[in-house]
């Protein structure tokens, strides 16, 4: 049975039973009984599930492991995380994160003026990193935050930044948070975002850079405040190698820096870059968290030791790895545009012309071990009733019904057979591919897909007890042609051939909780989908902090239209009774409602 990669991309946190997707928490419920309650307060169109409860496991999962490592190496460094809030900085998420971190004194990363303000008002006493270009202002942020208590890393990009430092500490009399150095490392990252590392990268110093940084330091009397050497080799590594010889390179930095008389330097930032299996078809990460973790934790200790100095804390900056998995997309399918080949469309005559009377005897009669055969002869026969319809010899009717006759017969065929064992077949499939209208935009709600091509786990979560037989491109709703997920053969998605007029379909895209909330477009005017937070009591879940999508009309005021004006414009020219009915529409959200009763 096609279980759609599940064992691969789902870390144990859904399984399949009795044909429906279901969550691996407390009472297990499944994502259709979800879907159906919120369904039933009236909020249609797409859905964006956050489970707090995978944040937490994966928040515990990365203490435990160092913890573990550091424990088996014998390593005297600590381990320390921060989660960057640029992978999500929404607040349905942010405060469960914090929550569910508070114990492990999980800090936060900022990357931007807004980003420092949410960890400056809601972290507590966890770290605080700040990396990216920053301004005297950002800086002058950072000091604030240091003043307010907080335990604050600026992490300079530049020696520009480091004079802003000493600057603002001239100026203001604040105390001077701590500060880090990014190194512009010579050994670069692997997989899809490698570009943030390397010796071309768009981040970090140079080795010459660091010793006039450590010069401006000393000369300024601010040379206490270095604490910290980070680096970040690129996001999502399927590779594990460059990451020991990025680990190898800032290790020696530490050690250079510390024997140089930087007595406080303590840390090593190890950036992001813990992989996340987004494939449903093959394994694309070569490593295992415990690994991962066990090189770190063994490259510095050898490092100290080596060069003799004081093995350093260790920091950790993921986001994939935290978020990823916690936000799950349902998407409702509206339509399959292949209905026309049902059988219930068929106009047989009394008396058909041969060829189709074959052809529906080769329909009635399919069995497992002739389905190649009739396959083959269905198309054969297609063809020739094609010729006879150019030559005028069949009617458009007659045409009709060879066409969903064939149709019929190869999708028969297909449920029969091991697609994947016949290449004919594979070619087949891949032209009668079904295609499914979802109610979602895909710039909204998987922007990364859309544009660098991410692939994202994506089944039904449902009808899951029965082989999908139709191989399955999808459709979003906006009206561009880019809101497509083509069917692609070497990685090819079956769906189930339902009938949306008896039954509802519904199609899950996972591990979406990283990035696409913030980069999510809102092309064609589609704002987020429908979000829920599902918590759990002991056996109970809850459906919490219901967000629906935006109103058309708030849309239009988020792109700054005088909305006063389009409704007065509007009301002057409408009869009351109908502009009350507008009104209705301005307040709805813009996903479809045709399956609203
Ligand atoms: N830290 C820094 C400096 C980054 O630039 C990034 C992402 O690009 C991250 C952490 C998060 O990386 P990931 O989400 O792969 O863990």
């Amino acid at each position: 049975m096609n279980n759609f990669g599940i064992d691969l991309w789902s870390n144990n946190n859904f399984f399949i039973e009795d044909g429906l997707l279901k969550i691996n928490h407390k009472n297990k419920p499944s994502l259709i009984s979800l879907v159906k309650e919120i369904r039933k307060q009236n909020y249609k169109g797409p859905l964006l599930f956050r489970f707090p409860h995978l944040i937490e496991k994966q928040i515990t999962r990365l203490y435990n492991t160092y913890n573990a490592a550091i424990k088996e190496n014998n390593y005297h460094g600590k381990f320390n995380a921060v989660f960057p809030l640029k992978v999500n900085q929404f607040p349905t998420f942010v405060h469960p994160l914090i929550e569910a971190g508070e114990k492990f004194n999980y800090g936060l990363e900022a990357g931007s003026k807004a980003e420092l303000i949410i960890a400056m008002t809601y972290n507590k006493k966890a770290p605080i990193t700040v990396n990216g270009f920053k301004d005297k202002e950002m800086i002058h942020l950072g000091f604030i935050a240091k003043k307010m208590g907080h335990n604050i890393t600026l992490i300079i990009e530049g020696l520009n930044e480091l004079e802003t430092i000493v600057e603002v500490s001239k100026e203001t009399n604040l105390p001077c948070p701590s500060i880090g150095l990014r190194v512009r490392l010579f050994n670069g990252g692997s997989g899809a975002w490698a570009k943030s590392g390397g010796i071309d990268s768009k981040f970090g110093l140079s080795s010459t850079e660091i010793l006039e940084a450590y010069d401006v330091l000393e000369k300024n009397n601010l040379f206490d405040c270095l604490t910290m050497i980070h680096f970040h080799i690129g996001s999502s590594m399927n590779n594990i190698k460059p990451l020991k010889n990025a680990l190898k390179e800032s290790g020696h930095i530490y050690a250079e820096l510390k024997n140089l008389g930087a007595t406080n330097l303590n840390s090593i930032n190890i950036g992001g870059g813990l992989g996340v299996e987004y494939s449903q078809y093959k394994r694309t990460i070569n490593y295992s968290l415990q690994e991962f973790a066990s090189d770190v934790v063994f490259t510095l200790k050898n490092i100290a030791r080596q060069k003799n100095v004081e093995e350093p804390n260790i920091f950790t900056e993921s986001g994939r790895f935290i978020s990823a998995s916690s936000a799950v997309l349902i998407a409702p399918v509206l339509e399959l545009f292949s209905a026309e080949y049902e059988a219930e469309h068929l106009r047989l005559k009394e008396v058909n012309p041969p060829l189709i009377v074959e052809l529906n005897e080769l329909y009635k009669d399919m069995k497992k071990r002739n389905a190649l055969e009739y396959m083959h002869d269905s198309i054969d026969h297609l063809e020739s009733l094609l010729k006879l319809f150019d030559l005028g010899y069949i009617d458009l009717k007659d045409r009709s019904n060879a066409e969903i006759l064939t149709n019929l017969i190869i999708k028969k065929a297909i449920s029969f057979l091991e697609v994947n064992a016949y290449e004919e077949l594979k070619r087949i499939d891949n032209k009668i591919q079904e295609k499914y209208l979802l109610n979602f935009s895909i710039f909204q709600s998987l922007p990364d897909l859309w544009g660098i091509n991410q692939e994202f786990p994506i089944m039904p979560i449902t009808h899951l007890d029965k082989n999908p037989t139709r191989s399955a491109s999808i459709w979003d709703i906006t009206c561009d042609s880019d809101g497509e997920i083509e069917f692609n053969p070497n990685k090819p998605l079956y769906l189930h051939d339902v009938d949306l007029d008896k039954e509802e379909y519904f199609i899950g895209f996972f591990q979406v909780g990283a990035y696409q909330d913030v980069l999510g477009m809102k092309h064609n005017l589609f704002s987020h989908p429908t979000e829920v937070n599902v918590t759990f009591d002991e056996n109970e879940v809850k459906l919490e902090q219901i967000i629906e999508s935006q109103k058309i009309i708030d849309i239009l005021d988020d792109i700054d239209y005088d909305t006063n004006e389009i409704k007065s414009i509007l009301n002057s020219q409408l009869d009351d009774d109908i502009y009350e009915i507008l009104e209705k529409y301005l307040n709805d959200n813009s996903y479809l409602k045709t399956t609203w009763s």
